[in-house]
């Protein structure tokens, strides 16, 4: 595989990275993931617009390698052959000459670029899409500011791994009785034809995907509620669904063991994947 750092196109055991890095020491570091489908990019335009963001709200210099980083978005699906996949970017503070809590001061250390590709064959045709996916809820333990897209993903890794743990595929996060968002997606219901998810805020991450499918799903007439909900509100609910950049729209079929409606994929989140899918692809570049 043939990943970018910092300018250079290099084999992935040649790419290197200073142990003083602040993505490394302290999780100072924003990244982004991108989907590729027939070899083109997935609404690029909102993952750039969302990096620019992250680096603003941690006051992060905006590495010169921002002008050119649809180019090398392109050059990596190029040079790896992706078909279908993902694109992982990082954008870390860089690698100041010692350990130090303070940010360097502005000038004295450049940013580190990093960018490879996953590839995923036939991501798209997911058999989760089929089937659903089984959720359980923890509390939400992140911090406080999780709008913007940091490198600190330990949280939800421990949720990924209680969820395996507990039979399921992933876990929701409650905070003051109501669900934030999934691990690594944002989470939605739908009753009685409205589509619910929790409205945007220093809570959850706004997720590029969620605002392209609330889009089309207005677009389609379809009636949307951006607002918080419970737990067992979900479980109550006619369906159950996540977005994200990876899962596309992915239909939950069980919360905390409970089935949610008839227990099989929801009308609602089919027609909304299929509709997301198409949408992305004609405007992919
Ligand atoms: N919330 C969290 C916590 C995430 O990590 C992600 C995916 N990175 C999302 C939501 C979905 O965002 P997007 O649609 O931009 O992938």
């Amino acid at each position: 595989r043939t990943v970018y750092v910092n300018g250079d196109y290099l084999p992935e055991n040649e790419a290197k990275v200073s142990i003083f890095d602040r993505g490394f020491l302290m999780a100072d570091g924003v990244y982004e993931v991108t989907s590729v489908l027939g070899a083109k990019l997935i609404d690029f335009d909102g993952h750039f617009a969302r990096l620019q963001r992250s680096l603003d709200e941690l006051e992060m210099p905006h590495p010169a390698a921002l002008d050119s980083l649809l180019e090398v978005h392109r050059e990596l699906v190029r040079l790896n052959e992706i078909e279908d996949g993902m694109i992982y970017l990082q954008i870390t503070r860089g690698a100041p000459d010692d350990r130090d809590f303070a940010f360097p001061d502005p000038g004295t250390t450049a940013p580190t670029v990093v960018l490879f590709t996953q590839n995923k064959p036939g991501m798209a045709d997911s058999p989760a899409a089929k089937t659903g996916i089984k959720v359980i809820s923890i509390a939400d333990q992140r911090w406080g500011r999780r709008d913007i897209k940091t490198v600190q993903l330990l949280y939800p890794s421990m949720g990924k791994m209680m969820a395996k743990a507990a039979g399921a595929d992933d876990a929701w996060m409650v905070e003051d009785g109501v669900v934030t968002e999934g691990t690594s997606n944002n989470a939605y219901i739908v009753k009685g034809g409205t589509i619910i998810t929790r409205h945007l805020g220093n809570e959850i991450l706004h997720g590029i995907t969620r605002a392209a499918v609330l889009r089309f799903a207005r677009e389609a007439q379809m009636k949307v509620e951006e607002r918080a909900f419970s737990i067992a509100e979900a479980q109550g609910a006619d369906e159950a669904f996540i977005t994200s950049a990876s899962t596309f729209v992915m239909p939950v079929v069980e919360i905390d063991g409970t089935k949610i409606g008839s227990g099989v994929p929801g009308t609602v989140a089919a027609r909304l994947r299929d509709i997301y899918l198409d949408e992305s692809r004609k405007a992919a570049q």
